[in-house]
């Protein structure tokens, strides 16, 4: 491997500093739940971080439950496919995809309510340029969100609760087994991780990047409707998760979570900034630091820190200007390896 001289290690960290605008404190940390040795402590503060403040998987689950009473069919009425109530499937999602997507866009972008802060990469979003879809960031992002993304979503949703209500997937009811019932919620963002690892890593293979995933990339900066907007193919993959539950019970609620999980923190995530800004405070976290990395430098953080495959597999890049100095070091390592 050959070895960085000091000026060309100095001017990676500079670069890096100036790529950004804010970063979260660093180095960011990984789901203690797997490291070893296991700390109790610091995996309570994880998941309490997550849970038991207001965030965003409180709102998921509140909107789950609101639609499992008032906006989702039995699973009696969907035995049998029929358009009335996979049009109710199909409105609810589009609308909370509108919601969640359009309002913060209006909240960060057009009204600019929090300016720069909080904001990782300062660079504004593209109004004009050819490689987008309508030679426009924004709408180039809302239409493969709303034309692709909600489609597949509501596909997906379909497919499950048909099959669960035909005996094809296994339903899990609160009085079976109350415990793992709770216990599947907090489950479900690291089987989310787990699998967003591995199906983005292959994405990455150099055959399949062009045709599925390269339309993500479109977005070397982000905005909320960066997050869902992706190849039909690429939406395929990315909501397969929720197969899981052919094999996993699950009761219908679970369902909606996972999949809101799924669309709606794409959204969140994708922001480009780190979180609400209220009073001078972070009060709700929002987009992941990790993952704008991934869409600047693209060989970087493939999974998220829930369940940290990166960090296991070597392609974890902390925030650090360290971390930049060991990617850049392992591209000319690549590169040179490539050439000889
Ligand atoms: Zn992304
Ligand atoms: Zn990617």
């Amino acid at each position: 491997m050959s070895t960085p001289s000091s000026s060309q290690q100095s001017s990676t960290r500079d670069r890096f500093a100036q790529q950004w605008h804010y970063r979260p404190e660093t180095p960011i940390d990984i789901n203690p739940l797997f490291q070893w040795p296991l700390r109790p402590l610091a995996i309570g503060r994880w998941f309490a971080a997550r849970w038991l403040v207001p965030g965003e998987n409180m709102v998921l689950l509140g909107l789950a439950l609101i639609s499992w009473f008032w906006l989702q069919p039995s699973l009696e009425t969907t035995k049998v496919l029929s358009i009335d109530w996979i049009a109710t499937l199909y409105i609810r999602n589009l609308l909370l995809m509108i919601a969640v997507a359009g309002g913060l866009h209006l909240y960060f972008y057009t009204w600019k309510k929090q300016g720069q802060r909080l904001r990782h990469d300062p660079r504004e979003l593209v109004k004009s340029g050819k490689v987008f879809t309508f030679g426009n960031q924004v709408r180039d992002n809302m239409f493969w969100t709303l034309a692709s993304g909600v489609t597949c979503w509501t596909l997906y949703e379909v497919l499950i609760f048909w099959a669960m209500a035909n005996g094809y997937a296994p339903v899990l009811q609160w009085a079976n087994n109350p415990l793992w019932f709770v216990l599947l919620f907090p489950l479900t963002p690291l089987i989310i991780s787990l699998h967003f690892y591995l199906v983005h890593r292959w994405m990455h293979r150099p055959k399949i990047y062009p045709i599925v995933h390269k339309l993500h990339h479109r977005n070397n900066n982000v905005g909320p409707w960066s997050g869902l907007s992706m190849h039909p193919l690429e939406h395929l993959v990315f909501f397969s998760s929720i197969l899981v539950h052919f094999i996993i019970s699950a009761h219908p609620v679970h369902i909606l979570f996972h999949m809101m999980h799924q669309a709606l923190t794409a959204s969140t995530s994708h922001t480009g900034y780190n979180g609400l800004d209220i009073g001078g405070k972070n009060r709700f976290a929002l987009g992941t630091f990790p993952h704008q990395l991934h869409h600047r430098y693209l060989d970087c953080n493939y999974g998220n820190p829930e369940v940290p495959c990166d960090y296991l597999f070597g392609t974890y890049h902390d925030g650090t200007a360290t971390a930049m100095e060991q990617l850049q070091a392992k591209r000319r390592a690549k590169a040179q390896a490539q050439g000889s």
